[in-house]
C-alpha cells in the first residue's frame, strides 16, 4: 500500500510501499479516504527537537482521517464492514487510575498513532476497534478527516459554560477558528478572535460569525469599548500557544474569568502570575478529546448545523503531499485535506 512515512531522522517525509497491516482480534482495518494535515506533522516533517526525540524512524505518519472499515478482527462485533467512521487517535492503556476511572483522555500511557506508532497517512490503517467512531451520513468524509483538531476546539470550548458569555479566542489557527465557531453555536454573546495574520482572521469570518481583531495593529481594549462589554471578557480560549497572546487575554478578562489553554508555547514562558492570582482566573490545561464524550457532543453538534466546513481551505492528492505540506507551512491555510482514493 502507498503510505507517507518518516524514512530517515531528517526533515521531509517520503511516500513508501508498505504492506497492508495486519489485525489483531479487537482491531479493525480502514480504508483510508481522506486526512488531514496536522501542526503536529509539521513538526514531524520538519524533524524539530521535539520530533526527533518523540518519532520512532520509520514511522507511517498522520493521525487525522476518515475512512471505511474492510477488515474486523475475531472479537469485533458491534461494528459492520463497509461502515464509515473516523477515529480517536489516542492509544489509551487500560491500567492507570484515570483509565479504570473511565477518563481515559487522562491516561498517562497514551500513545499517538502517527506519533509513537503507525499512522494514518496510508492505504490502510489498523486501529483498536475501541477507537474507531462511527459517522452519520451528515459527516462527510473531509468533516470526518478533521474531526480530530475539531475535537480539540470542541474540548476547549466546552471546557466552560459559554452560554451568554463574552468569549475571547487567541490564535485563529484552524482550531481556534473551529473553537470560535463552536462557541458560537452554543449560545456566546460575543466572539473575538485574535491574531496576527490577516489571512487566517480572514478566514475566521467566513467560517464563524466573530469579531476578527488584528493584534498587530489593533487595541482589544477598544474591541471591548465598541463591544460594550462592561469589563472584559468572561472566557479566554487559548489556541495560539504565544505567551503575548496569554498575557492579553489574562488583560482582557473579568474578575474571576476562566481560561481554557490548548495552545503548546514553544518552550517554558515567563507568566505574570500575580496578576492571574489577584483576578482570580481560573486556569484549565486541555489535551486531546474526551474519550469519547467529545466525540459525542462533536458529532451531535454537526448534524445539528455546526458548519466548519471552509475552514478546509485545500483539497488535494495525496501525490500532491508536497505541495499541500509547504501550503501549510506559508500559514495562508486553514486546513488541507489530502484524498487517498484516486
Ligand atoms: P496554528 O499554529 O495553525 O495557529 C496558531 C495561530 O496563532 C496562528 O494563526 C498564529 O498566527 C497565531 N498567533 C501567533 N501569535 C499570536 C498572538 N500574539 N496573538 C494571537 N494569535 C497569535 O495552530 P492550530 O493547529 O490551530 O493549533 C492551535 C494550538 O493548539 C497550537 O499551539 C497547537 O500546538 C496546539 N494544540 C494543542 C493540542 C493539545 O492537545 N493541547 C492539540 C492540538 C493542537
Ligand atoms: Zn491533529
Amino acid at each position: 500500500m502507498k503510505a507517507l512515512a518518516k524514512t530517515m531522522p531528517a526533515p521531509g517525509l517520503d511516500m513508501i510501499d508498505a504492506p497492508v497491516p495486519a489485525i489483531g482480534p479487537d482491531d479493525v482495518l480502514i480504508r483510508i479516504h481522506k486526512t488531514g494535515i496536522c501542526g503536529t506533522d509539521i513538526h514531524i516533517w520538519d524533524w524539530d527537537e521535539w520530533a526527533a526525540k518523540t518519532v520512532p524512524v520509520p514511522l507511517i505518519t498522520g493521525h487525522e482521517f476518515a475512512g471505511e472499515i474492510v477488515d474486523l478482527g475475531r472479537n469485533v462485533t458491534d461494528l459492520t464492514l463497509g461502515q464509515r467512521v473516523s477515529g480517536e487517535g489516542h492509544l489509551i492503556g487500560k491500567h492507570s487510575r484515570q483509565s479504570r476511572a473511565g477518563k481515559f483522555h487522562l491516561d498517562p500511557q497514551t500513545r499517538g498513532i502517527g506519533v509513537n506508532e503507525q499512522g494514518a497517512f496510508a492505504e490502510y490503517l489498523r486501529l483498536p476497534a475501541f477507537n474507531a467512531v462511527p459517522l452519520p451520513d451528515e459527516v462527510d468524509d473531509e468533516i470526518g478527516a478533521i474531526l480530530d483538531p475539531l475535537g480539540n476546539a470542541v474540548h476547549t470550548a466546552l471546557s466552560f459554560d459559554l452560554v451568554g458569555e463574552d468569549v475571547l479566542v487567541t490564535g485563529a489557527g484552524p482550531i481556534g477558528i473551529m473553537a470560535a465557531a463552536v462557541a458560537r453555536h452554543v449560545g456566546a454573546r460575543h466572539v473575538v478572535i485574535t491574531d496576527v495574520n490577516p489571512t487566517r482572521l480572514a478566514l475566521a469570518e467566513q467560517v464563524a460569525d466573530v469579531v476578527p481583531v488584528n493584534v498587530a495593529t489593533e487595541d482589544l481594549r477598544d474591541v471591548i469599548t465598541k463591544l460594550k462589554m462592561k469589563e472584559g471578557f468572561d472566557v479566554g480560549l487559548e489556541m495560539s500557544g504565544n505567551q503575548r497572546a496569554l498575557d492579553q487575554m489574562v488583560e482582557a478578562l473579568v474578575m474571576g474569568g476562566r481560561i481554557a489553554l490548548l495552545g503548546i508555547p514553544p518552550g517554558k514562558s515567563p507568566v505574570d502570575w500575580s496578576r492571574i492570582v489577584f483576578k482570580a482566573i481560573t486556569l484549565k490545561g486541555v489535551y486531546g478529546r474526551e474519550i469519547f464524550e467529545t466525540w459525542y457532543k462533536m458529532i451531535a453538534m454537526l448534524e445539528n448545523g455546526l458548519d466548519v466546513r471552509k475552514v478546509i481551505t485545500h483539497r488535494m492528492s495525496v501525490d500532491d503531499y508536497r505541495a499541500g505540506f509547504e501550503t501549510m507551512k506559508s500559514g495562508q491555510s486553514g486546513k488541507i485535506v489530502l484524498d487517498w482514493t484516486g
